[in-house]
């Protein structure tokens, strides 16, 4: 096998430095080295804070329609790259190329692109008083802006980020996960080469504790942070913040449901509930991981989806018919094995997987995990409640929408959920009784980018699209015009 090797630097000032120790990047498909990294220590944090404290004041003075301009020429050599781009993310995630190829390099430009023209076409409030005064709202844009992102979508959580955050006049500093810095480096370069100018983008590489990413959270100068990633590092980032009352926009964990009642066509059910399921090997924050079926039609479901689960091809990433790639890591691999052996003593039942599959070299040394079902499982029971991000779904049977809803909202988390129905009455019930952030009715993973993102409860603080963007990435004041 052929393999590349990104020699991945930090991207300062509009300039790629290589500086600060280095880390290796694992192929997941393989484990075998790709690249490596250098890790951002505090000199280099401060040296891109700096950088872009002090594009901030051309790039905020500047027209919406000048940065339309720049944004839209950073998209277009982003979708010039699609298959570029698609290999990448293959690289640094594991993930099927078929995934990448589907549509997914396109959202990445599209979400540039949409926020450029959002910052042009969108107009403010203004109020005119009874006495003749005017009351009118103005948006300015906010400063730095931190962007961290994970590991599961790195370059597609890398423009839903920098796009609202540059087309409303910020600039940014953007700190990828350390398992995935390939993208994001990449990315980069292309917006070198788009013009935009230097300390606009910045973007530095290391961990999370300790290192890049706390010193980020922590700089003095960064006035907004939008963080994705886990639950439990949300918690922290909100302590870190706290000192320099930052603005932040928390996207975290998910564990959706995935609510499938009797009224439906199966086949379509089992399409969408292999979508929802296996998308990314599981690695999905939107998820459904929690199937609930309908009594009725339980058993039915149950056999159609477990067949399906079983004919999903499993392997070799770049191979166009692989429809379940590796998990990211090595560790993380072992997590998502343990929640599986807890299921088996908690007196839960495996149905599919549960194992590795057995594949020939060099994928024998990869993260690959068939995908797995389990039932005879009790809604308080972990694998039911805490997030496993793995190909790793339970099934359970409910009677009516009562014990659905209680048990879809039985959950920490909100972030979505999926409704599988006929009956527009009951989606409508559902879609103001559930406890998510996105509900999606008969689908999966559509979404216009003028609808607000997000989740409730510990899946996250905040909403990011459309409007919601520019509420997050600019600062609001309310200026009153006498007449007199
Ligand atoms: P993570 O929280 O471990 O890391 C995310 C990012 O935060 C990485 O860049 C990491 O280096 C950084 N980080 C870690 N500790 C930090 C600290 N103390 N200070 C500052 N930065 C720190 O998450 P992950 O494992 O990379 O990603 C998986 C998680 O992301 C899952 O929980 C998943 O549900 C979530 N996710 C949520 C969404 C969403 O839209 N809600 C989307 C994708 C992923």
């Amino acid at each position: 096998m052929d393999y590349p090797f990104f020699h991945v630097s930090h991207y300062i000032n509009g300039q790629f430095i290589d500086r600060g120790p280095r880390f290796d990047i694992y192929y997941p498909a393989t484990n075998y080295v790709i690249g490596s990294a250098p890790e951002a220590g505090a000199e280099e944090v401060d040296a891109a804070v700096q950088a872009a404290v002090r594009a901030f004041g051309q790039w905020s003075r500047m027209s919406s329609a000048e940065r339309r301009v720049l944004l839209k020429r950073f998209a277009q050599l982003i979708r010039d790259h699609e298959d570029e781009l698609a290999a990448i993310e293959t690289w640094d995630v594991g993930r099927p190329i078929a995934e990448n190829k589907a549509g997914y390099i396109a959202r990445i430009a599209a979400n540039i692109e949409f926020f450029a023209d959002f910052a042009v076409t969108h107009g403010s409030e203004a109020y005119p008083m009874d006495n003749g005064y005017i009351n009118y709202v103005l948006r300015q844009p906010v400063g730095v802006a931190a962007l961290i992102t994970p590991w599961n979508i790195p370059m597609l959580q890398a423009t839903w980020k920098m796009g609202p955050a540059l087309a409303f006049g910020n600039t940014v500093v953007l700190k990828p996960a350390e398992l995935t810095p390939i993208g994001t480096w990449r990315l980069a370069q292309l917006a070198h080469a788009a013009g935009i100018p230097p300390g606009v983008i910045n973007v530095i590489h290391g961990f999370g504790p300790d290192s890049a990413g706390a010193l980020l959270t922590k700089h003095p100068d960064v006035k907004l942070i939008s963080f994705t990633g886990e639950t439990t590092t949300g918690t922290i980032i909100m302590a870190a913040v706290a000192p320099t009352l930052k603005r932040v926009s928390f996207e975290l964990g998910g564990k959706g449901a995935n609510i499938i009642f009797a009224d439906v066509d199966l086949e379509r059910a089992v399409s969408i509930s292999l979508r929802s399921s296996f998308f990314n090997q599981g690695e999905f924050c939107l998820a459904g991981p929690r199937i609930l079926v309908q009594r009725p039609v339980y058993e039915a479901f149950l056999s159609h989806f477990r067949q399906a689960a079983a004919q999903l091809k499993i392997g070799n990433p770049f191979d166009p018919d692989v429809r379940v790639g590796a998990l990211i890591s090595r560790e993380h691999f072992t997590r998502v094995s343990n929640y599986i052996d807890l299921a088996g003593t908690d007196g839960a039942s495996i149905i599919l997987g549960g194992t590795p599959p057995v594949l020939p070299e060099p994928f024998a040394q990869g993260n690959f995990l068939q995908p797995t079902i389990i039932i005879d499982v009790k809604p308080h029971d972990r694998v039911c409640q805490e997030e496993i991000f793995g190909p790793v779904v339970t099934v359970a049977p409910f009677d009516d929408e009562e014990e659905a809803v209680a048990i879809a909202n039985g959950v920490s988390y909100g972030l979505s959920a999926v409704v599988q129905t006929r009956d527009v009455g009951r989606a409508v019930r559902l879609g103001s009784a559930l406890e998510a952030g996105t509900i999606w009715v008969n689908d999966f993973f559509v979404r216009d980018l003028r609808v607000p993102f997000g989740g409730m409860k510990q899946s996250g603080i905040g909403r990011e699209g459309g409007h919601y963007s520019l509420e997050f990435y600019t600062e609001v004041k309310t200026i009153c015009l006498s007449n007199q």
